[in-house]
């Protein structure tokens, strides 16, 4: 019987979509149709087999592409069908489950119910804080999230903490076992599950009640999983229990694109599908459907070097197509320019030919995105971020941000709040309740009140030292930027509240809080642009769109309470200015009507010196630096040593790279604040963005026709930790085959010969990644490499001034568009050459280009 749903399908996949009864292992390259044949596979059973939709299970690791799936099916079945098989991740499939059999594994009535708790990694933290505690151990030989990390390990290889301790090999081991009891014990106690345990919890109630894996072996009579290869033993068990009796389950996946065995993905699983389903089919998929023939044969060709692989041919019709475009470029900036140039391009003329034009800039660490957020925000391109934040955004970068606040402004309390426990140092909840009591009876700042509570003795003992030491890293950070800058504060605040201080509003404060999960998107330009920064003589004047009220009340509350708190407290007359913050912000930066927005990198350099006077003071990067270390932050994420706290210090040391930029630009630390501000200014949301950024990790099952592959540099790709370790380099080397076999039509592969390693204002040369050269030159195209540029990006010249549109001077790329070379953004500017100062300034201050007039370039 054909189907339709064979139509177009090679004899492989056909294969793949009508074996449905028994085990089918289905492995294959990169594109080569195996999510396909599980969407067809799907609609076949439906449509030609007569199966209920809700008897089928799919499964899958990310929500995107549990989500992609489901719209893939949505559109073969189109509306023939009410009913929808199960499209889930692992864990979305376990909550489901557990929510509603997980009493099953009551034991005389004691064990959890369903309406258990799911605890996050502050639970976690809690709890296993209370478990130090408990045992005695000190939190700072032992790190909470060490402990935690060991604990999500060992959950993931299905250890539990007697077989843990029964292996661990030295003292600090045996005590994470005993931690891991306990944390396993008041888990249980609080009917709360952890992450791990969604699915450890499912595989034990399916193995442990006969009753329950029937009814779902009844239930999900076909199941599938996709992206096999990088499931985990406990996904292993999982899929075994729920292949049942009928053993209807159908695996697909790609060796070559193991990407998570840091996570306990284990290929062995594979290789152990065909052990214990002897009856087995297994089915090989050859054509490659997505990629020209250029990318296909280059992404094979570094593949091909690992050692650790069963091999296999892939082909595609799609013969030809344009050369991997190789860009070398001088520095992180210009290649993020490069790419956001081309971005610009593609859309616009993609946007006529194709219905929907994508691509995609992918990245080995989650640091490297902010170059490019910045570049596209220049460029007024909509981005979104999957499976990870906006890097102002993200929770570690905030936390040095407040540190930076409070350096530039103690009296914030809202950074204070933020920083005073991050690390944890001792400081809890109650001590910063009391302080913030006092503070607001008082009418000071809770930085006041720290000091008040320290000469009244007004707290324990303990909490005053960790507060002491914590005001002294903020007041010798403060020492750090010179007496000049110490002695600010107090010129600032100590004058009297005049009009002139009233119509600003906070900065500083700007703190939108959306730390959680999920993806993230950022829309610079179809929302309109926050208003003001208009006035060229006063541009951090930001107005978020808050009313404040009219300014003489501002004026009275504020002189108010002066009079009062000065008269009862004698206190200066910032500590109970309730504007402080932004009175701060607005004083902290005396010379601003002088000097052009400190964003507008076009504009002449400042005559104003930076804060930095006469070399003695410490540059932005140099207080960065000071405050990573000085804080513990740093140290504490080494001491976690999870590919998840690797990347967060990643993310501080670009912090420190992005104010060596700032620093250059002539910048104060208000200007950078002001700058980070608005880049994570979240108003602008759009999830329909057409530019995806993401880490390789979250790209795979991904498409696009068009990929940027960056920081191809030995040390960032291959990761510096993998590159000693030959597993750990073929695992790298398996990325760079999943990144560039998400390309379908274009891929471009950048580098920068010299880029910044933390906060350094000499960037460092870089070699180019073995990936690169793993690709033959025959397939590569040079689409140049500038010199470097020191005039850009360093408000050197009288316009903007980019590398990218003299390509006729060092660029070979295939764009010869001859008529297009200005940045005009008049094609989305609709205000007319009347708006066009003010939408300059407003596009300086949110890190874009303005307009350069017609032939100003060469
Ligand atoms: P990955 O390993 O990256 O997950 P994959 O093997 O799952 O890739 P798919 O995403 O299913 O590959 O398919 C890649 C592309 O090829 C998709 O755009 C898909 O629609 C297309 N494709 C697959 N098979 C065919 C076919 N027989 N005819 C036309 N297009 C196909
Ligand atoms: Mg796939």
């Amino acid at each position: 019987m054909a189907s339709h749903l064979l139509n177009n399908m090679n004899t492989q996949q056909q294969d793949g979509i009508v074996t449905v009864d028994g085990p089918v292992l289905l492995l294959a390259g990169a594109g080569s149709g195996k999510t396909r044949v599980i969407t067809h596979r799907i609609a076949y059973l439906i449509e030609e087999r007569n199966v209920p939709a809700e008897q089928i299970l799919a499964v899958t690791f990310t929500n995107k592409a549990a989500k992609e799936m489901a719209e893939r099916v949505e559109k073969i079945l189109g509306h023939s069908t009410l009913a929808m098989p199960t499209l889930a991740t692992f864990h979305s499939f376990c909550v489901r489950v557990l929510r509603r059999d997980i009493e099953a594994l009551q034991v005389n009535g004691v064990g959890l119910t369903r309406s258990f708790a799911i605890y996050d990694e502050t639970d976690q933290q809690a709890v296993v804080k209370a478990a130090l505690k408990r045992l005695g151990i000190d939190d700072k030989s032992l790190k909470p999230r060490v402990a935690l990390g060991r604990i999500s390990w060992a959950k993931n290889h299905m250890i539990d903490p007697q077989e843990y301790f029964l292996a661990s090999a030295n003292p600090i081991e045996e005590k994470i076992a005993h931690i891991f009891e306990i944390y396993r014990k008041e888990l249980a106690k609080a009917n709360a599950l952890d992450f791990d345990d969604l699915l450890l919890e499912t595989v034990r109630l399916l193995k442990s009640s006969k009753e329950v894996r029937e009814r779902y072996n009844r239930r999900y009579r076909y199941v599938m999983i996709d992206e096999y290869q990088d499931t985990n033993r406990p996904q292993y068990e999982l899929m075994k229990l729920l292949a049942g009796d009928h053993g209807n389950v159908c695996v697909v996946g790609d060796e070559d694109q193991s990407i998570y065995s840091w996570r306990g993905a284990d290929i062995k699983n594979i290789l152990d599908f065909e052990k214990d389903f002897p009856n087995v089919r297994t089915i090989r998929l050859e054509q490659n459907y997505r990629s020209t023939q250029m990318i296909l044969e280059g992404a094979g060709a570094v593949v091909a070097q690992n050692t650790q692989r069963k091999g296999k041919n892939l082909w595609t019709a799609r013969e030809g197509g344009s050369l991997i475009g190789y860009y070398e470029a001088p520095d992180g900036e210009n290649e993020a320019l490069f790419i956001a140039d081309r971005i610009k391009k593609y859309l616009r003329e993609a946007g006529q030919q194709e219905e929907l034009p994508r691509c995609a800039v992918l990245y080995r660490t989650n640091s490297q995105s902010r170059l490019v957020e910045e570049a596209l925000r220049r460029y007024q391109i909509q981005y979104h971020m999957v499976g990870g934040f906006s890097f102002y955004d993200r929770s570690e970068v905030k936390d040095i941000l407040s540190y930076l606040k409070l350096v530039q402004n103690p009296h914030d309390s809202v950074a204070l709040g933020r920083s005073v426990n991050s690390p944890p140092r001792g400081i809890g909840k109650t001590t910063m309740e009391t302080l913030e009591r006092m503070a607001l009876t008082t009418g000071i700042s809770t930085w006041d009140a720290i000091a008040r509570a320290t000469e009244e003795k007004l707290l324990p003992a303990r909490a005053l030292t960790a507060l002491g030491n914590f005001r002294r890293l903020i007041e010798d950070a403060r020492a750090m930027l010179g007496p000049d800058f110490a002695a600010k504060l107090t010129e600032d605040v100590g004058g009297s509240v005049t009009e002139d201080d009233t119509d600003f509003n906070f900065v500083t404060d700007q703190v939108s809080d959306v730390d959680g999960g999920g993806d993230t998107s950022f829309d610079t330009s179809s929302e309109p642009a926050p208003e003001a920064v208009v006035d060229a003589s006063f541009d951090t004047s930001f107005n978020f769109g808050f009313d404040f009220g009219p300014s003489e009340e501002i004026s009275t509350i504020a002189a108010e309470n002066a009079t009062d708190s000065d008269a009862a407290h004698g206190i200066d007359v910032a500590s109970f200015n309730p504007f402080a913050p932004a009175l701060s912000t607005k004083r902290g930066a005396p010379a601003k009507a002088e000097k052009p927005s400190p964003l507008a990198q076009s504009e002449a350099p400042s005559e104003r010196p930076a804060f930095r006077t006469a070399g003695e003071a410490a540059t932005l990067p140099e207080l960065i630096k000071f405050l990573n270390d000085r804080s513990g932050y740093i140290r504490a994420l080494e001491d976690e040593a999870t590919p998840e706290s690797y990347s967060r210090i990643e993310n501080l040391k670009e912090l420190a790279n992005a104010a060596q930029d700032a620093q250059e630009r002539g910048e104060t630390l208000a200007d950078f604040l002001d700058h980070a501000a608005l880049v994570s200014d979240a108003d602008s949301y759009s999830a329909e963005a057409r530019v995806t950024l993401m880490t390789l990790h979250a790209a795979k099952g991904l498409e696009f026709p068009l990929v940027f592959l960056t920081g191809m540099e030995e040390g960032l790709f291959p990761h510096s930790r993998t590159i000693t370790d030959p597993t750990g380099l073929e695992e790298e080397r398996r990325l760079c085959y999943v990144g560039m076999t998400r390309a379908m039509d274009t891929l471009v592969m950048t580098r920068a010969r010299y880029r910044r390693r933390y906060g350094s204002d000499m960037p460092e040369s870089s070699m180019p990644s073995r990936f690169l050269e793993e690709v033959p030159s025959r397939l590569v195209e040079d689409l140049g490499s500038p010199p470097a540029q020191p005039q850009f990006g360093r408000g050197g010249g009288s316009d903007y001034d980019s590398p990218f549109e003299r390509r006729n001077r060092f660029g070979k790329g295939q764009d010869t568009d001859g008529g297009d070379r200005h940045y005009s953004y008049e094609d989305e500017d609709q205000s007319g050459q009347g708006g066009q100062r003010n939408n300059n300034l407003r596009a300086a201050a949110l890190g874009r280009p303005p307009q350069v007039g017609s032939g100003s370039m060469d």
